[in-house]
């Protein structure tokens, strides 16, 4: 729905990441005034690695993170480059850097930077800023002009800066706030317990024995990369049927096994499975994945983190009873994040401008209860609410604001992708068989659409 425009709006943006960035890019095309904060020196996100980790609670159960990133250093991409890139600015290949297809994370931080610098992005962002609060202005008065208190504390200075905007965009990640599982003996065991999102090198576990619990994307990881220095690694894992490319790799290496959960912790360093077994581990490894959270943000409840279902959102974007105010980008899990980013971005930007008008509070509820509801029914647990898994969910998203849809060969490669890590692996983002669909992704729009001249000169 098209309507009339709003003057522009002062927004801020939380994060600097790549919803941040985006989200700062498509408001001020908009026309608003945007301000970034963010609480790291340099844009990047979860891609700006940080190999100090010393200092950080090992099971991140501090008050407040201070290592963001949760990157390791081997760390490779898990989808082909092809695929990642904004709609408008591929992920190109760049002489003289790492040019494999599935590069490691400082691949992703310079495209990052490139991005920045093609939009000139850097001088809206406040770099070394971190949000401690966001609280609505005159709170009593939902709805119609609210506004946002934001306070922000400069790294290293006590004074808080409080500053009143008329939107706020939460794009804080989800990939930094450990989820631990709740394990017993787990507070009485003395050795040394950590979650994967404080992992950066093997070398530290040589000789070790050490359980990897988790056996999803890091968990594989971590463990394939600490059979080289450890001495004996057990993966232990909901299931055990595992992938083909897992089987693998267990076969091939004497000194990885798995195992069922573990059951118990005992003080003097033995890990119990349930099936019985046993092992005295010198290190446990939580790959347990990350919670939704934020610290800073008081809606007076209209908007809470229960079980990793951040809710009431309608289409994970917008609170019904504070949008589009405050809202929030990059909440979905398991999609193709850049695009749906960019479309989430967008759609704020033209709500905000008046250019659309979202349905009514009660319809976005009526929206969202049924979501849940078909959710419960599908036995899809509340703490997986997030988890898309599906394109057409990210095409009928575009639909909310004439955004394109994801290209047939953006689908195919990733799923080429997903299809050879499950069998092989080990390999998969060295060797594959697409090479097909690669050529009609590099004759396509996206990839010609800039001058490569230009882009060179980056
Ligand atoms: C180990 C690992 C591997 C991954 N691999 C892939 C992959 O291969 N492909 C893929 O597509 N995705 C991958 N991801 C997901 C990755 O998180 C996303 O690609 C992307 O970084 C999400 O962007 P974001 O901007 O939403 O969040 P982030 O990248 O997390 O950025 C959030 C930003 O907000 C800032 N911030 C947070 N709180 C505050 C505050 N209070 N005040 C100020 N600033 C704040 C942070 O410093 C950060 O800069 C991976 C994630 C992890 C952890």
């Amino acid at each position: 729905m098209v309507s009339a425009r709003n003057p522009p709006r002062y927004v801020c943006v939380i994060g600097a990441g790549p919803s941040g960035l985006v989200a700062a890019r498509e408001l001020r095309k908009e026309g608003h005034t945007v301000v970034v904060v963010e609480q790291n020196h340099d844009v990047g996100g979860q891609w700006l690695y940080e190999p100090k980790v010393e200092g950080e609670d090992p099971l991140g159960k501090g008050k407040a993170l201070n290592v963001h990133s949760s990157m390791y250093e081997s760390l490779r991409l898990t989808s082909p480059r092809e695929i990642m890139g904004f709609t408008d600015f591929p992920f190109l290949i760049k002489k003289g850097r790492d040019t494999r297809r599935f590069p490691g994370h400082k691949e992703l931080l310079l495209y990052l930077k490139d991005f920045c610098e093609w939009f000139g992005l850097r001088e809206m962002i406040r770099f070394n800023t971190r949000v401690e609060y966001v609280g609505m202005l005159d709170y009593g008065e939902f709805g119609k002009d609210l506004r946002w208190v934001v306070e922000t504390r400069a790294k290293d200075s006590d004074k808080v800066v409080s500053e009143v905007f008329d939107a706020v965009v939460v794009a804080t990640g989800h990939y930094s706030q450990p989820r631990l599982p709740s394990i017993k003996g787990m507070s009485a065991w003395r050795r040394k317990q950590m979650h994967s999102h404080l992992y950066r090198v093997p070398e530290p576990f040589r000789d070790q024995v050490v359980v990897v619990v988790g056996n999803s994307l890091s968990g594989q990881d971590i463990s394939m990369e600490l059979v080289n220095v450890a001495k004996e690694i057990h993966l232990s894992s909901k299931s055990l049927h595992v992938s083909e490319g897992l089987s693998k790799v267990i076969s091939k290496h004497d000194n990885l096994h798995l195992h069922p959960i573990i059951e118990c912790l005992h003080e003097d360093g033995r890990v119990e499975f349930v099936d019985g077994s046993w092992v005295i581990a010198d290190t446990i490894i939580y790959c347990t994945g990350y919670s939704y959270s934020f610290p800073f943000l008081d809606t007076k409840g209209a908007v809470a983190v229960d079980d990793d279902r951040v809710g009431p959102l309608y289409e994970h974007t917008f609170p019904p009873n504070l949008a589009p105010s405050l809202s929030f980008i990059g909440i979905p899990r398991k999609i193709i994040g850049f695009p749906f980013f960019e479309s989430q971005a967008k759609w704020i930007a033209q709500l905000l401008s008046g250019k659309r008008t979202l349905p009514s509070k009660d319809e976005m509820m009526k929206s969202i209860q049924e979501f849940y509801k078909a959710r419960e029914a599908a036995s899809i647990p509340k703490h997986n609410t997030h988890d898309i898994a599906e394109f057409e969910y990210c095409d009928k998203y575009a639909d909310f604001v004439g955004f394109p849809h994801l290209e047939e060969w953006r689908k195919e490669l990733c799923i080429s992708a997903l299809v050879n890590s499950d069998v092989n692996l080990e390999t998969y983002r060295d060797c594959y068989d697409d090479e097909d669909l690669l050529q009609v992704a590099k004759k396509s729009p996206h990839f010609t659409q800039l001058e490569p001249e230009a882009f060179c000169s980056l």
